[in-house]
């Protein structure tokens, strides 16, 4: 028998390498559920048998159901959300609409015996930072935008499932994750096609807001070693680098290792969303990972020589 393992949100940036890396072991059947709105088939791993594509909306519970009637479900990763800055502060309605899917989950979950819930939460909760670093227990949750809210909501409901119908979950707190499958609605993907294409560099307010960026290996490497070594139980985990950089130091770094002739150019501020500084404490994720994480340089150079990141974003590789 295999072990049926469900990803919601999978054909996503963090969701689809997540898929490839599951399927790599062959005792594992990967299901991957996703409505595609962010999402592409192209992100998905393909001929492989051990994986089923189920296009279904996450917030729709007969679609849901039916999956989880179809499969013995035993693992669950719920990561299918609205993403992005700028669409989650457009479609606020749309964003607090994924509490449906996060309780459907937990619910079809607990009703078929589902051995551990995987929730991907934000490092949004912590808001505009009280502390530097965020510690995953003691850092108040200090933000009342719609897409921290429901990641603050979700996290609450993981827990309350633990307490009255003892479902075991295991919350991550992504912060800013970047590799080869995103786009350029993210700002390491936006910055370096820009500057390859010598386009000005866009920032949103003085660029002084300071960011940490987690190449993907490392959010993956972390997500596999929690989940085949179970060693977070009923808690929850700061996933991210804690090399901090200010977004206009981002945009300076990547003209020049680009060699590009791009400028830098100040859009107006943000209205909300945008906090003055995110940085965790990773100690625990380091544990688990056994390995130092891959620093910002490196993750630049490796999206630079990566065909699938260029050809995505529409940079013509010959021509480089
Ligand atoms: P993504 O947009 O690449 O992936 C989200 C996927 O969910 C997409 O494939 C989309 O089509 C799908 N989806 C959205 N709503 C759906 C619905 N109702 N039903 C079915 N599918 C739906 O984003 P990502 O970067 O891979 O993020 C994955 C998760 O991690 C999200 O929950 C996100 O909030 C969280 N997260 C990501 C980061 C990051 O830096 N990438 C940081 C913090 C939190």
């Amino acid at each position: 028998m295999k072990t049926n393992i469900l990803i919601t949100g999978g054909a996503g940036n963090i969701g689809s390498s997540l898929a490839k890396q599951l399927c790599i072991n062959n005792n594992n059947h990967i299901i991957v559920v996703d409505n595609l709105s962010t999402g592409s088939m192209v992100k998905l791993p393909n001929s492989q048998e051990n994986f089923t594509f189920i296009n279904a909306d996450c917030n729709n519970y007969q679609e849901v159901a039916k999956i989880f009637f179809k499969y013995s479900i035993d693992y669950v990763f719920h990561l299918a959300a609205v993403v992005g800055v700028q669409r989650t502060q457009d479609y606020p309605l749309r964003v607090l609409n994924d509490i449906r899917g996060i309780e459907y989950l937990l619910d079809l979950s607990k009703i078929s015996g589902v051995k551990k819930f995987f929730y991907a939460s934000s490092s949004e909760v912590y808001g505009e930072p009280v502390e530097i670093p965020q510690k995953e227990h003691s850092t108040p949750l200090n933000s009342k935008v719609p897409y921290a809210v429901v990641k603050n909501v979700g996290e609450c409901y993981c827990r309350s499932y633990q307490k009255e119908y003892g479902l075991n979950y295991c919350i991550f707190r992504f912060f800013n994750t970047y590799g080869p499958y995103q786009t350029t609605d993210f700002v390491i993907p936006k910055f370096l096609i820009a500057a390859i294409k010598n386009q000005p560099l866009t920032i949103y307010g003085d660029g002084l807001q300071s960011r940490t960026f987690t190449y993907i290996d490392d959010t993956i490497g972390t997500i596999i070693r929690s989940f085949e070594n179970n060693t977070i139980n009923n808690d929850v985990l700061n996933v991210g680098n804690d090399e901090m950089i200010s977004v206009l130091e981002l945009a300076e770094r990547i003209i020049k290792i680009t060699d590009s002739k791009s400028k830098i150019q100040f859009l107006p501020a943000l209205k909300e969303g945008d906090m003055s500084r995110r940085m965790p404490d990773n100690t625990n994720m380091i544990k688990i990972l056994n390995r130092p994480l891959v620093s910002l340089e490196e993750g630049i150079n490796k999206l630079l020589t990566n065909k699938t990141f260029l050809q995505l974003n529409g940079v013509n590789i010959c021509a480089e």
